[in-house]
């Protein structure tokens, strides 16, 4: 699925992640765990290829396909979906606009004719109820108003639409009442399949709970510096990272 090898990338000329490895295949959920400031976002933040993050040495190929010279869009009609840290707000744009210009965009990739609006407005209607949002927010702007827990609804509905193969789901978890965090990851238990995968970048065991992870790494100091099964969620969450850090010091 993805193949990262020794990612080396820059935020503002400050050198993150020095060195990164991680391989996951179709159907992993791998989680990542790690101190403030360890470069999770970052991870995420190259991946989708936002602007201002300068990759300096190493790969990333998705699907056997190198994604680094890609655009942020030509990764999302491949597969890839970032979502939740910092949903960002589109007034004037309504919502249910937004979600339908999105699928077209990756169903245009596929081969795949857009789908007509009502057949849409049908499917979006569905995944609003999958996610426990009311329809009304089908007409409002791109999260305009939204709460954080409403956002993010919004955007797993956004991931349902989309079906990505490659889902990135950064501090899911942060700001959400436990009933919101239970939505969400029943949402994205639904999506698990033989064919998708996800990191999800997380700073509690307990969201680990509910969407029961694969694979668990700690990311320090720009590199993954532990990896284990769903225990070392466990085991984070008793020990801290300090144990970590220091043996990756000098490293
Ligand atoms: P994490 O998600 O693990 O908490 P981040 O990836 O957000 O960590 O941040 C890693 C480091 O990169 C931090 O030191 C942070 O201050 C820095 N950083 C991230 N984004 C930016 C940015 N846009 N401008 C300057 N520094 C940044
Ligand atoms: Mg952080
Ligand atoms: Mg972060």
């Amino acid at each position: 699925m993805i193949s990262i090898k020794n990612l080396h990338a820059n935020v503002e000329d400050k050198n993150i992640l020095k060195g990164l490895n991680l391989e996951i295949k179709p159907g992993e959920v791998h989680a990542i765990m790690g101190p403030n400031g360890a470069g999770k976002s970052t991870l995420g933040n190259v991946l989708a290829g936002r602007d201002g993050y300068e990759v300096t040495d190493g790969s990333v190929t998705l699907n056997g396909k190198d994604i680094l010279e890609m655009e942020p869009e030509e990764r999302a009609r491949e597969g890839l979906f970032l979502a939740f840290q910092y949903p960002v707000e589109i007034p004037g744009v309504s919502n249910l606009e937004f979600l339908k210009a999105s699928v077209d965009a990756v169903r245009a990739h596929q081969g795949k004719p857009a789908l007509d609006s009502v057949q849409f407005l049908k499917l979006a209607r569905e995944k609003c109820k999958a996610v426990n949002l009311d329809q009304s927010f089908l007409k409002r702007g791109v999260n305009e108003g939204f709460s954080g827990g409403e956002k993010k609804r919004n955007e797993l509905m956004q991931m349902m639409l989309l079906e990505p193969s490659l889902c990135i789901l950064d501090e899911t978890d942060s700001g959400l009442d436990i009933d919101a965090l239970q939505v969400v990851a029943e949402g994205v238990n639904a999506m698990r399949d033989a064919n998708r995968s996800f990191i999800v970048v997380t700073h509690y065991q307990r969201l680990l709970d509910y969407i029961v992870p694969d694979y668990v790494h700690v990311l320090a100091n720009g590199r993954i510096v532990k990896s284990g099964g769903k225990e070392l969620a466990l085991e984070l969450e008793e020990k801290g990272y300090g144990w970590l850090e220091s043996a990756d010091n000098g490293a």
